[in-house]
Parts: C-alpha cells; sequence; structure tokens
C-alpha cells in the first residue's frame, strides 16, 4: 500500500435545508486513509521512524482511529497492538466495519486494560483517538488549505464548523487558522460541538493542550444531552436527509450531531459557512445496520413513500 494524499482535498457547495454550505472534504484524502485522522497522524506518515517496530494503542473496538492506525502501521511495516476493554461476541462471529478492516491489515487486538503495561522498547504510543500534539502538523496544513481557498474567494469572514471527539482537531485548527490570519484582514473562526463528553468535557480536553482560551474554538451545543454511539432517531434522519439532499455520505457518530447543532445557530450565526467533511464513512458499515433494524419505519421498502416525504 502506497499513501500519496489528495491535498488540498476539494471544496464542493452544498445545498442542505434551502442553505448553502461550503463542504471541505476530508473524506477524499486517501480511499484508505482519510478525514481527520489522515491530518492527525500525518505526522508519523512524513516521517522516518528507524527506532519504531511498533505502534501501541487503545480505545473503543469500532473506532476510526483505530483503523487508521492500522493502515499507519502497514504502510510502516510496523507491528499494530491495540487494547479494548472488551469485544462483542457477535463482533468476534462477524467482524465488520472498522474493526474487520484493521484485523485485515494485521492489528493484534487485547481485551486489557493498556495501563497495566509499562512501554517497550522500540513501541511508538499513540493516545486514544489521536490526541497528541504531534497531530498539529498535519491539521496546520488544513487550516493552510482553508484559510488560502477564503483568501482566493474572497471570503473576509468564514465560520468553520466541525464535530468533535477529543477536540483536537477542532484546537489546532483555530490555533493555526489564527496564527495564518494575524495581522490580515481575514477572520476564519471555528466553531465545533461536542459530541463524546458535555461541553464542560471538551473545554477540558482543550485546555490539557492548549492553556490560553484565546485558541480556542467555540462551543455550541444543543439542549438536548446525545450519549456517544448511541442510536436516536432524529440522527438517523438527519443523516437520511443530508444523504437525500446533498448525495454526500456522511458519517453515523459524529456528522448527525454536528448538522443538527449547525442547523439550529444559523440564525444566531450569519455564514458563509465551512462545514469539514471528517471522514469515518467505513464506520458506517456497523451502524447503519444498526439504524436500519431500529428504525424500520425509515428505511423499508414500504415506507418509501414516508422517506421520500421525510427528504423533501
Ligand atoms: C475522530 C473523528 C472525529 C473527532 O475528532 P477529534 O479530533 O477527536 O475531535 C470527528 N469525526 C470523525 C468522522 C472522526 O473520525
Amino acid at each position: 500500500m502506497q499513501l500519496s494524499f489528495n491535498f488540498p482535498s476539494p471544496i464542493e457547495t452544498i445545498l442542505f435545508e434551502g442553505e448553502r454550505f461550503f463542504l471541505k472534504r476530508d473524506d477524499l484524502i486517501h480511499s484508505d486513509f482519510s478525514g481527520n485522522k489522515a491530518r492527525k497522524f500525518y505526522y508519523y506518515v512524513m516521517h522516518d521512524f528507524p527506532e519504531i517496530q511498533k505502534i501501541v494503542s487503545s480505545g473503543s473496538n469500532q473506532s476510526n482511529a483505530m483503523y487508521s492506525l492500522s493502515v499507519l502501521a502497514k504502510v510502516k511495516g510496523w507491528d499494530f497492538e491495540y487494547f479494548v476493554d472488551h469485544i462483542p461476541d457477535y463482533l468476534r462471529e462477524y467482524p465488520q466495519g472498522n474493526y474487520k478492516a484493521a484485523l485485515k491489515h494485521g492489528m493484534k487486538i487485547r481485551v486489557q486494560n493498556p495501563g497495566l503495561r509499562a512501554q517497550g522498547e522500540g513501541e511508538l504510543w499513540i493516545e486514544e483517538g489521536g490526541r497528541q500534539r504531534e497531530a498539529e502538523v498535519g491539521v496546520g496544513l488544513l487550516a493552510e488549505e482553508i484559510v488560502a481557498w477564503q483568501q482566493e474567494q474572497g471570503i473576509n469572514s468564514l465560520k468553520v464548523f466541525l464535530p468533535s471527539g477529543t477536540g483536537t482537531t477542532a484546537l489546532f485548527l483555530q490555533k493555526n487558522c489564527l496564527l495564518l490570519t494575524a495581522g490580515r484582514s481575514l477572520k476564519t473562526a471555528i466553531f465545533t460541538t461536542p459530541c463524546v463528553g458535555d461541553a464542560a468535557y471538551l473545554k477540558k480536553q482543550f485546555l490539557e493542550l492548549e492553556v490560553d482560551e484565546a485558541w480556542h474554538p467555540m462551543i455550541l451545543d444543543l439542549e438536548k444531552k446525545y450519549h456517544f454511539g448511541k442510536l436516536y432517531r432524529e440522527s438517523y434522519k438527519i443523516w437520511l436527509k443530508l444523504r437525500h439532499q446533498t448525495g454526500v455520505e456522511f458519517d453515523l457518530l459524529y456528522d448527525p450531531k454536528g448538522w443538527m447543532t449547525l442547523l439550529a445557530h444559523l440564525e444566531l450565526l450569519e455564514g458563509p459557512w465551512l462545514y469539514v467533511h471528517q471522514g469515518g464513512v467505513l464506520g458506517n458499515e456497523s451502524m447503519l445496520p444498526r439504524y436500519e433494524r431500529k428504525y424500520k419505519d425509515l428505511t423499508s421498502e414500504n415506507n418509501r413513500e414516508q422517506y421520500n416525504k421525510l427528504c423533501e
């Protein structure tokens, strides 16, 4: 496998719910290694690490970071050891999505707490979700691409939206946009919403990476609490609508909350808006059947009419 990245990733115009948005297609960076994980792990792709033989990381058994690390390990010729707290029986029996793809790339999965194990020689340890300072290198490139495009388009003030997990991408994006636009008439403001914890958790994550709050993105949120990985009817609905109206497949874990939050704030915050598609579509392979089973009425052929009405 060769990694040649489609940089700069394209920016398209989409219409959603009657509004115009620019869409940064980071999902098209590479067919096997896309989205913000390609940005976050770019530093490791670009440099040689002669002393490293193995990546060690941990997190959930379906995470996008896990899959991306399996690609990185394969390209580098490294081993990849990944720690999870459990693997459901059905997943063991019928591997799918990120889990299946990562195993195919040679991932060794361990059901065990990695904190109990000392770091061995030749091991590169990566924080859960790629929450690392090294992520700033690739995310800085994303900032460069956005600011250069913004200038080319003559957009003085741009608002950028992306949903957060660890918040690493949003934070480094805001910081680097501020650095790039300092002393210029351009303004690039980053807005995000927490998908994993609440706003207080996300703020804490920002502070761990950057103590100066002047560099932090703006956090927007919804009144209702959404739990990560839970299947909400409105999440599935907005995902279906997005696919129907824009022809783009978004991720099912982060993007539904992202778009719901952005739509809820449009009246308050004037655009133009650029939404960053951060990839993760491979994970839909395991999420989508779960949604389809749970909300048959939105899915089944019998209800095609109702579905079309929903999407109008
Ligand atoms: C990992 C991921 C995120 C979260 O990125 P953070 O840098 O952890 O905030 C958002 N969307 C998708 C599709 C992802 O894979």
